[in-house]
């Protein structure tokens, strides 16, 4: 690969940690060679050199997706941001520029060194890279009140698929020059060109929050409960989690949570001051609903145990076996719905399904539990996992409110935008990338770049 700047590994002991991501896709491929670039002209040198040679490219950041959207290709080069690690910060406008490759949590702990806060914050926020985030424009838990990872990226620099480097949108708040091209490459994972910088708006660090806890017996009462307390108020958190999950965070953790518990609603506030409402309606909400204790945790350390027992769900339940991972969100008012019907289909399919959500606002994991070397549970669960997607969209709802489409979701994506909004997208996505350079398989159909001879 003459002319490839950054570092560029070829051996398959080297290449196998950048074959997959956390979706364990059972079709990822072996690239030939991943460029460890640094900088932005080794992204364009990788580029321009994949293009030349009809090569298709799959970019990575710290590969914590669950989608299968970094999932190597076959004969492919994969590009991994994790080098790109520089950034600065501007205190007086509250803007941050950083590299792909810097930890989300990283981009917190320097923002916070300057009293600044990065709210957006997947339950992985210690191990994604801030590129992954705005390439799948990442959600958190605290995203119920904050909003997600689109609502504060105000610039990007990209490489496109022919090498050029463009810029879009920049540090101004209010900037409506032109189309919104910027909003177009939040999300497009990978499939429209590879970020190499970011513009980031930060605000003022979070007050403290303060932590209420419900245990429940029945699932639909901690729905219902949830349901209360988004119409009421703005929490800053509002997390919940069934038995299965319960229980698999216990095996790993033992953080003395109620084993026999039919879910756990998780709720902050970060209002200030003791007159703060907030609490006294989440604690009535819980309680009204049926929970069989409610109570606010008597500091921060307890807190913080909760909401990372919350974010450690998907780890203890990858323990039990292999997962399929599902990001199905509705509306808050059929979250009940949906939950009992995700109950029903475990039941009919007699599969383990864990169930976790960003609940606030509608956004859950049923994550179905399955054994690749067991042919019946696996073909058991593959049809739960479609009947999960199946079931959300006939409730008003969404097959992926955070992870992305990838390459795992892709055959449902149709029966939620349609034909005419596929073939939309398809065509902003030639006109882009017309060698179908990116990521091909991952939310649009392909597996090769077409011959650069034939485009000339
Ligand atoms: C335990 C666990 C909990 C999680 N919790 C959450 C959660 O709460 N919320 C949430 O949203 N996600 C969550 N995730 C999923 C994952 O962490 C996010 O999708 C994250 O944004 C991926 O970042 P990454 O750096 O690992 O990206 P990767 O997995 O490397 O890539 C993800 C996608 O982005 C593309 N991409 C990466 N970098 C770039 C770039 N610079 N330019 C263009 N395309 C790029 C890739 O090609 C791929 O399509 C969780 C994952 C795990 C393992």
């Amino acid at each position: 690969m003459a002319g490839v700047g950054g570092e560029v590994v070829t051996t398959a002991a080297e290449i196998e940690s950048y074959r997959r991501d956390r979706a364990h896709d059972p079709n990822v491929g072996t690239p030939i060679a991943v460029v460890l670039a640094e900088s932005t002209a080794d992204v364009q040198a990788a580029v321009r050199w994949a293009a030349l040679h009809g090569v298709v490219v799959v970019t990575r950041g710290a590969g914590t997706g669950l989608s299968g959207g970094s999932s190597a290709i076959d004969g492919g080069i994969v590009i991994s941001t994790e080098r790109m690690r520089a950034h600065s910060i501007d205190v007086q406008t509250r803007v941050a520029v950083v590299q792909p490759g810097l930890l989300n949590a990283e981009v917190k702990a320097f923002a916070g060194e300057h009293g600044l806060w990065y709210p957006p914050d997947p339950a992985s926020f210690e191990i994604c890279s801030i590129g992954g985030n705005v390439a799948t424009n990442a959600g958190g838990l605290c995203c119920v009140k904050y909003g997600v990872t689109a609502d504060y990226v105000l610039g990007m620099e990209v490489v496109l698929s022919d090498g050029r480097a463009v810029r879009f949108g920049g540090p101004l708040v209010k900037d409506v020059a032109g189309l919104s091209l910027l909003k177009l490459f939040v999300g497009s994972e990978g499939t429209l060109g590879i970020i190499t910088e970011i513009t980031l708006r930060l605000l003022p660090a979070q007050p403290a929050p303060r932590t209420v806890v419900g245990w429940f017996s029945s699932t639909e009462e901690a729905a219902a409960a949830i349901l209360e307390i988004a119409s009421r108020l703005r929490p800053s958190m509002l997390e919940y989690l069934d038995r299965t999950s319960i229980n698999a965070v216990e095996d790993m953790l033992g953080l003395g949570l109620d084993r026999g518990a039919a879910a756990l609603v998780v709720a902050r506030s970060d209002m200030q001051g003791a007159g703060d409402p907030e609490i006294p309606t989440m604690l009535d909400a819980l309680l009204r609903h049926g929970a069989t204790s409610a109570f606010e945790c008597a500091d921060a350390a307890e807190g913080e145990r909760y909401a990372h027992a919350r974010r450690m769900v998907i780890p203890a339940v990858e323990l039990q076996g292999s997962l399929m991972l599902e990001d199905v969100g509705v509306s808050i008012t059929r979250l009940p719905e949906l939950v009992a019907g995700v109950e029903r289909i475990a039941a009919a399919h007699d599969v383990t399904i864990a169930f976790i959500a960003h609940a606030g606002d509608g956004n859950t994991h049923p994550l179905v539990v399955f054994d690749p070397a067991d042919q019946d549970l696996t073909a058991r669960a593959t049809l739960a996992y479609g009947e999960v997607m199946d079931l959300a969209l006939e409730l008003g709802g969404t097959i992926t409110g955070e992870h992305g489409v990838g390459r795992l979701k892709r055959p449902w994506l149709v029966n939620q935008i349609g034909v005419d909004v596929l073939e939309i997208s398809q065509r902003i996505k030639d006109a882009l990338d017309p060698a179908g350079l990116f990521s091909p398989g991952v939310i649009f159909e392909g597996t090769t770049a077409r011959n650069p001879k034939e485009l000339s």
